[in-house]
C-alpha cells in the first residue's frame, strides 16, 4: 500500500481572507497566473490581491491563460516572470491551475528550454498554490499538469509530478460560473472517479475517495439540471471534485481521458464534455462487478440512463470518422496511453467506445 498527497486543503467560506497566514508562510514574492476574466468577476483575484497586500507580500499577476493551456501560453507567462518571485498561485479552472504548475516548474529551472516540460527526471518546482473556481479537474490537489502540444496536435501530461503546496477552496467563487461550466466541470470529476475506479493502479485508498465521491455524486444530477444555486451546492461540487482529484492522484486517468484529447484539440469541444462521451461505454465494457458498483452508488438504473443524463447536461458530440480512426490508430501505437485501463483494450474495443459514445460522421 502506498498513498501520497503532500497539499495541504482548506475548503470553507472566505477561504482566502481564513488562510492569509498559510499564503504568507509560502514565500515572499508571489507570480499570480490566472485566465483573462474570471477570476476579476468571481471576486478570486482580488480576494488573493488584499491577501497579499495585508502581509507585504509583492505580487505580479500574469492574466492571460487560455483554456487547455498551449507550451507556447506556459513559456509566455515565464518570460514574463517578475525577478526574484519565490511562489506561484493559480486561480481559476484547471487550465490556469495547470499553468500555474508547469510555470513553477520553469521558474525553478531558469537555465532550462521549454523541451524540459516534458523531459523524464527528478526536477524541481517552486511551491505553488492552488485556488479553484471550477468543480471538476481537482487540479487543485493533484501533481498534474495537461498542456496542449501543438506539434503533436493534442494535449498531454506532462511527466513531471507538481503537487501544489497548499489549496484554498472557496465554494461561493462558483457562482458566478455559467450552468454549462458547472455541468462540464461535474462531469469531468464524475469521470475522474470512473476511471480511478475502474484502473489498473487502483488501491484500497484510491477507491475509498471514489465510492464517497461517486455516492456524493448521486444529488449532483438533480442540482445541475434544476440549476440549484446555493452554498451547500457549491461546497458539494467542490468537495467531489477535490476527492476525485486525490483518487486521480493516486492512480492517473484512463482511457475516456485519453480518448477526449483529440477531439478537444481538434474540435474545441470542453474538457469535461469531451470526457463525458466516452464514459458510460468505458464502464459498460468494464467487469459486472465495477460496472454494476459504479452505477448502483450514483443512482443511476442502467448504463443506458448514465449515458443519457451525461448527454443531456453536455450536449452529445459529432465527430469524422477520419479522426476517430486516427484517434484510435493514435492509441493503439502508444501502449502507455492505455495502460491504466485494466480490461483488454484492442482495435475493436476502441472502435465500440467510439461508435456508442459519439456520432460519426
Ligand atoms: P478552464 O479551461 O479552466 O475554464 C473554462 C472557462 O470557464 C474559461 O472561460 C474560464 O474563464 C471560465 N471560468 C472559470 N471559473 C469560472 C467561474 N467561477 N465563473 C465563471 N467562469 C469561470 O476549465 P476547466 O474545465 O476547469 O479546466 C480544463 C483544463 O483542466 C484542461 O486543460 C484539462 O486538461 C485540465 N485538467 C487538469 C487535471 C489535473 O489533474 N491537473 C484534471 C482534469 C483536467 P477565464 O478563462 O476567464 O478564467
Ligand atoms: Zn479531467
Amino acid at each position: 500500500m502506498y498513498y501520497k498527497l503532500p497539499v495541504e486543503l482548506y475548503c470553507e467560506k472566505n477561504c482566502i481572507l481564513n488562510h492569509t497566514d498559510d499564503i504568507a508562510s509560502i514565500g515572499k514574492s508571489a507570480y499570480i497566473i490566472t485566465g483573462k476574466h474570471s477570476s476579476k468577476e468571481n471576486g478570486s483575484l482580488s480576494d488573493v490581491e488584499n491577501a497579499l497586500k495585508n502581509r507585504n507580500i509583492s505580487y505580479k499577476i500574469y492574466d492571460n491563460i487560455c483554456e487547455n493551456p498551449s507550451i507556447e501560453n506556459v513559456m509566455d507567462a515565464v518570460s514574463k516572470a517578475p525577478s526574484g518571485c519565490d511562489f506561484v498561485i493559480g486561480i481559476g479552472g484547471g487550465s490556469p491551475l495547470d499553468a500555474s504548475k508547469a510555470v513553477s516548474l520553469m521558474l525553478a529551472n531558469p537555465e532550462k528550454s521549454s523541451d524540459f516540460l516534458y523531459e523524464k527526471c527528478i526536477s524541481e518546482h517552486l511551491p505553488v498554490v492552488t485556488i479553484p473556481t471550477t468543480c471538476g479537474t481537482g487540479s487543485e490537489v493533484t501533481p498534474y499538469s495537461i498542456l496542449t502540444i501543438h506539434k503533436k496536435r493534442t494535449k498531454s501530461s506532462l511527466p513531471h509530478k507538481i503537487y501544489p503546496a497548499l489549496a484554498l477552496i472557496d465554494p461561493m467563487y462558483l457562482n458566478s460560473a455559467p450552468a454549462s461550466v458547472l455541468k462540464n466541470t461535474a462531469i469531468d470529476a464524475l469521470g475522474h472517479l470512473i476511471e480511478s475506479y475502474i484502473n489498473a493502479n487502483a488501491t484500497n485508498i484510491s477507491k475509498m475517495f471514489c465510492n464517497y465521491a461517486l455516492s456524493m455524486w448521486k444529488a449532483i444530477p438533480y442540482i445541475l439540471k434544476n440549476n440549484i444555486r446555493n452554498y451547500e451546492a457549491y461546497e458539494l461540487l467542490m468537495m467531489i471534485s477535490a476527492y476525485a482529484g486525490m483518487a486521480i492522484s493516486h492512480t492517473g486517468t484512463s482511457l475516456p481521458h485519453k480518448m477526449s484529447y483529440t477531439v478537444t484539440y481538434e474540435q474545441n469541444v470542453a474538457h469535461g464534455k469531451a470526457v463525458g462521451a466516452f464514459l458510460a461505454a468505458y464502464v459498460k465494457n468494464a467487469d459486472i462487478y465495477s460496472c454494476n458498483h459504479i452505477l448502483s452508488l450514483c443512482g443511476f438504473a442502467s448504463v443506458k440512463v448514465m449515458a443519457d443524463t451525461i448527454n443531456e447536461l453536455c450536449g452529445r458530440i459529432k465527430i469524422s470518422k477520419e479522426l476517430a480512426d486516427k484517434s484510435i490508430n493514435d492509441l493503439l501505437n502508444n501502449p502507455q496511453k492505455t495502460a491504466n485501463c485494466p480490461y483488454t483494450v484492442n482495435e475493436e474495443v476502441l472502435k465500440n467506445i467510439y461508435k456508442e459514445s459519439v456520432i460519426i460522421i
